[in-house]
């Protein structure tokens, strides 16, 4: 089955394909490129296991592909790789009118990204997720960057796809772990936006796995709800986007805390809207019920929320995160499923939940 999300900001349109038909992606990079000049960006482990299969396709249809393998994981994510893929690039060819094709997780996706936002000033790409969480988050908003010794995401920009093609079938070789980090994101969705999609996840998480099709229905949701926030506030400007922050004040806390090491974002992303709901519930957003639903749904999904940490310590980063505001820290909160609300939480009650959440 093939589903089509069209983005539409105000400098720029672009579809999210998705299919697990070939032909429903080479037709629209046809409708998309002015270019047979490809610059595929990728990481050592889709390297070898899927990307024979992609640059065949794109050969069989008359592209010219030049390929560049960056190193797995977050630590590919920094100055050398991007350094290594303008050098790359320039021998390779690669001019103002080429197009990137970042194929791989929200690693590849940001630095590709990043890439493509500076190259010459700026060319094209096109987004081909490959994990979970990219293709159900990153690989749609036009968030690049990369690390930097002083932290995460320090040097990036906005920047958007000219195309987004998503194939749920690479998700078969991903590992459980990977698959369960991509939860935490869709939950936050259901629990922002969508009751109905809340009941439709705690359905299809009763299975050991999660039929194809259930995933091609998560992934389209995920990115429809995304997509329409972008529309709205594509740069984080108007506070809109902030919605998809749930979760992630506290997530930020614990993944600086642990050097980035202990958890993968979305397993931190998990613990944080249990906090987001103890919270809510502490300040009377929202009642117990909705409290232990949150509660019920991410322990559905096997997600470990044991955050025992130093609570002074979390606290202080939570300070620092660009949300919080004189002395107070702005939290999204849970008012029911399907229903956030924003507010300025005192520290007091901040600490005093961590407390209770960090022992
Ligand atoms: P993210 O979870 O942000 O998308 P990464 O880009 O770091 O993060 O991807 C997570 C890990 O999964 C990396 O080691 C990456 O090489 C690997 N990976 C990505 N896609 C696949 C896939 N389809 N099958 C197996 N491993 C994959
Ligand atoms: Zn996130």
């Amino acid at each position: 089955m093939k589903q089509v999300i069209n983005v539409n900001l105000k400098t720029n349109k672009y579809d999210i394909v998705i299919s697990q038909s070939e032909n429903d992606f080479l037709t629209g990079l046809k409708k998309t490129l002015k270019t047979s000049s490809l610059f595929v960006i990728t990481d050592k482990n889709i390297e070898k296991l899927h990307l024979k299969y992609f640059t065949n396709l794109l050969k069989q249809k008359g592209y010219n592909v030049k390929i560049s393998v960056i190193h797995a994981g977050e630590t590919g994510k920094n100055i050398k790789s991007l350094s290594f893929l303008y050098d790359k690039a320039l021998e390779a060819g690669i001019d103002r009118k080429s197009c990137v094709i970042a194929f791989g997780g929200g690693v590849v996706g940001d630095v590709a990204g990043f890439f493509a936002a500076t190259y010459m000033r700026g060319i094209n790409y096109i987004q081909v997720p490959t994990t979970l969480l990219a293709m159900t988050d990153s690989s749609v908003g036009g968030k690049t960057a990369i690390n930097t010794k002083g932290g995460k995401n320090i040097a990036g920009a906005f920047y958007q796809p000219s195309l987004v093609w998503i194939n749920s079938s690479f998700l078969s070789t991903l590992p459980r772990r990977h698959i369960k980090n991509g939860f935490a994101e869709i939950i936050k969705y259901a629990l922002i936006f969508d009751k109905k999609f809340y009941d439709y996840l705690f359905d299809a998480l009763d299975n050991e796995t999660i039929a194809p099709k259930d995933f091609d229905y998560i992934i389209y949701k995920s990115c429809t709800y995304k997509a329409k926030i972008i529309e709205k506030d594509e740069k984080e400007i108007t506070g809109l986007r902030a919605v998809l922050n749930l979760g992630h004040t506290f997530a930020h806390a614990l993944e600086t805390l642990t050097k980035y090491r202990k958890f993968l974002h979305g397993e931190a992303v998990a613990i944080g809207i249990l906090f987001a709901a103890k919270l809510s519930l502490r300040t009377k957003i929202c009642g117990p019920e909705v409290y232990k639903e949150v509660e019920k749904l991410l322990k559905k999904a096997n997600f470990n929320l044991d955050a025992k940490n130093d609570e002074q310590q979390l606290l202080l980063l939570m300070k620092k995160d660009k949300k919080s505001l004189n002395g107070n820290i702005k939290f999204i909160l849970i008012e029911n499923i399907g229903k956030t609300a924003d507010r300025l939480v005192k520290d007091d009650i901040v600490l005093d939940v961590l407390k209770s959440f960090t022992r």
